[in-house]
């Protein structure tokens, strides 16, 4: 994948059903165009996945996992593995903030996972971010490169290009008070400069890095004039068919 693709990620949640999400989903056939320049992806509950991978026009959207087990197979009760994803989805969400708050994920889980995925042909979307408390004690950096680095640790150059980043401030998902865009321009630029240390200058620039907390049709497109953001990751506005097609036709425009 390359930059030249805005890449717009919804995540449901825990919310929808499985005839819910069928209905949803015809909802948002109609109203989302295809567009060459931008990347639709829907990340529905596990037990939808299968349904809607059915369902979707994959020229019109591609679906994401919400999570998924690190190992293949094996007595893990409960558990999902990337292998039974493959096929099925094209991206799993990694280290998002709630797995990392509510489920206590640590780098440890999403180095696993993200070597899961790239071993089982999916792409993984590495969430990182710094809850307020660390932003207010002036640890925004290190816990971003910590958070980096404990996700990519067994990334090779050549593997980096099937990774996506994505910033989410844990501060700012879900409650309607989104990032300014000179926070997410320094946070998303000092996720660069890591990238160009750890793999140099070429394999850093092609990665996608999106931007996560809060996003709607009104700040959209504040965030896409950042040369650096390459899309989004959208819990809230990824629910309503209308907000949804709106960043997406925002994106489709976006001169970046
Ligand atoms: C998220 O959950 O990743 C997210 C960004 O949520 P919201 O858009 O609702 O802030």
């Amino acid at each position: 994948m390359t930059r030249d693709k805005k890449l717009i990620i919804g995540n449901w949640k825990m919310n929808l059903g499985v005839q819910e999400s069928s209905l949803y989903v015809h909802k948002l056939a109609e109203k989302v165009q295809i567009h060459r320049n931008v990347e639709v992806v829907l990340a529905p509950t596990m037990l939808t996945l299968q349904t809607l991978s059915l369902q979707v026009n994959f020229r019109q959207f591609k679906l994401a996992a919400q999570n998924f087990y690190w190992r293949d197979s094996g007595a893990f009760t409960g558990e999902v593995s990337a292998t039974q994803l493959r096929g099925i989805v094209q991206y799993g969400i990694i280290g998002h903030s709630e797995r990392r708050h509510v489920f206590h994920e640590t780098d440890k889980d999403t180095r696993a996972k993200v070597q899961a995925a790239i071993r089982n042909g999916i792409r993984p979307v590495l969430c990182i971010g710094e809850t307020a408390n660390e932003r207010a004690i002036g640890e925004t950096d290190d816990i971003l490169y910590d958070q980096l680095i404990g996700g990519l640790a067994n990334v090779t150059s050549e593997e980096l290009n099937e990774v996506v980043i994505a910033y989410e401030p844990v501060w700012a998902i879900g409650n309607g008070h989104s990032a300014s865009p000179l926070d997410v321009k320094t946070a998303v630029r000092a996720i660069r400069h890591n990238l160009k240390h750890l793999y140099g200058a070429k394999a850093s620039e092609a990665v996608q890095i999106l931007y996560g907390g809060s996003v709607t049709e009104h700040n959209a497109a504040d965030y896409l004039e950042l040369s650096d953001v390459d899309g989004f990751l959208l819990g809230g506005s990824s629910l309503d068919a209308k907000v949804f097609s709106e960043i997406v036709e925002k994106a489709h425009k976006s001169k970046n």
